[in-house]
């Protein structure tokens, strides 16, 4: 089975299940699917290098993970049920200050593997040392929006070294050529780069179109300290600054009131909900799905890094988004299964520009299959249903993306070693930080 892996060459998909009935897929060279439906393996059969065998199982666009710090796997398990502020400081920010380029580059490769296991094909990742971020991603062939963490503090001088290292970034991964792997800006969060740092951000932005990946409106007390700061809420802020636009994913987005998700909607924000990781850190309002929904913003699904989630697997995320919705506030109607899926297929596909989210011939190979010889698929009275509400990752077991072979019958060439080395390096980093 060795040699089906990350190759590119034109491939057959047998026996798949998708519009509700079998259906093969023809992937060509160029990484994009020739066609799909019932007797294509018949028709292309001459022009395929190699063909899989779907085994029956449903089809899927590969899930997009809208809000991500990758490296954070390292961080797994390492400090949790404690509160915020404690956690962060004497946890997770310790830690963090000894993180090392060779340990984003581990982390995030355990970070890819965890998500081509759980049908994720493309994230949206802001941390630090992103140029090795970006190597890792590259080795794993999954896509990646890739930002800095731009973080100021208010200081002019951090701000010149912030702006530089963004830069910097943005070059370096531009000329690693992978279309693949985009860069971006990540301004952290209002409370954490002035409006002066914002402004550049926004300019430079607009000069280079670059996306832009930030936190907003996460907990009560920055919507707090903004207003009683600035006499603004945080969207407001960044309106000002021109950061607003629809080049900008915004995370979490837990305490905007009605006229932000207005706000929103007219700037074109795409908003990604992390329903595990508010929970986790116990933010105290779920995001405003209904009201979001009725402006009109794309609503795609995160979930943050793993200190505060403890895994990757977007099929929770869609379950947990559904539950927390409803929960919340107070509807069984609100959030349905098929929106969920949409929000982790269609809705980051969108809001990161892939061009990936939909199964049709002509668009890039990005696809996931789900197994239905498992519990969690019988009875398979509705596959949308099951996907959000009994799956999780551990069904899906083919991935490809752009084209090729990442992951078939759940074996992932190189597996082992990447765990091996990432569990080595956390527990160098805790023995770094602790001594
Ligand atoms: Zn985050």
């Amino acid at each position: 089975m060795d040699d089906i892996f990350s190759k590119n060459e034109p491939f057959i998909i047998e026996n798949v299940f998708f519009n509700d009935r079998n259906a093969d897929i023809f992937i060509g060279g160029d990484g994009r699917i020739g066609s799909i439906g019932p007797g294509t393996a018949k028709k292309c059969s001459g022009d395929a290098a190699f063909s899989i065998d779907g085994k029956g199982a449903l089809v899927l666009p590969g899930l997009v993970n809208t809000h991500t710090h990758a490296a954070m796997t390292l961080l797994r398990g390492y400090a949790d049920d404690m509160p915020l502020q404690e956690w962060l400081a004497d946890k997770i920010w310790p830690l963090e200050a000894n993180l090392t380029g060779k340990d984003v580059y581990l982390g995030t490769k355990l970070a890819c593997l965890e998500m081509i296991r759980s049908g994720t094909t493309a994230f949206n990742d802001m941390y630090f040392f992103m140029e090795d971020a970006a190597r890792a991603v590259d080795e794993m062939g999954i896509r990646a929006t890739l930002a800095y963490g731009f973080i100021d503090l208010f200081s002019e001088e951090k701000r010149e070294h912030e702006i530089k290292a963004t830069e910097n970034m943005v070059k370096t991964i531009r000329a690693m050529n992978n279309p693949g792997i985009q860069p971006a800006l990540g301004p952290h969060a209002i409370y954490t780069v002035s409006p002066e740092g914002l402004k550049w951000i926004a300019g430079y932005s607009a000069g280079e179109d670059l996306p832009i990946h930030i936190h907003l409106s996460e907990t009560e007390k920055e919507v707090n300290d903004a207003v009683s700061q600035w006499k603004k809420r945080p969207a407001e802020i960044l309106d000002e600054c021109g950061v607003l636009g629809d080049r900008t994913i915004a995370a979490h987005c837990c305490w905007l009131n009605r006229e932000e998700c207005a706000l929103l909607g007219k700037r074109g924000v795409h908003v990604s909900h992390n329903p595990v990781s508010n929970m986790k850190l116990a933010v105290n309002r779920a995001m405003p799905y209904h009201w979001l929904k009725e402006e009109g913003v794309n609503v795609c699904l995160g979930t943050d890094g793993c200190a505060s989630n403890n895994n990757l697997d977007l099929f929770e995320e869609m379950k947990v988004a559904a539950l927390l919705q409803k929960f919340s506030w107070n509807s069984q109607t609100l959030l349905p299964a098929g929106e969920a899926l949409h929000m982790a297929t269609t809705a980051g596909a969108r809001a990161l520009g892939l061009g990936t989210g939909s199964l049709t011939a002509g668009s890039p190979a990005d696809l996931i299959l789900v197994s239905r010889h498992t519990a969690c698929n019988t009875p398979f009275h509705n596959p949308v249903s099951n996907l959000v509400y009994s799956c999780n990752g551990g069904a899906v077991e083919t991935v490809v993306c752009n084209g090729r072979v990442l992951m078939h019958e759940r074996v992932i060439p190189g597996e082992e070693k990447i765990l091996a080395e990432a569990s080595e390096a956390a527990f160098d980093l805790v023995k770094r930080t602790t001594q």
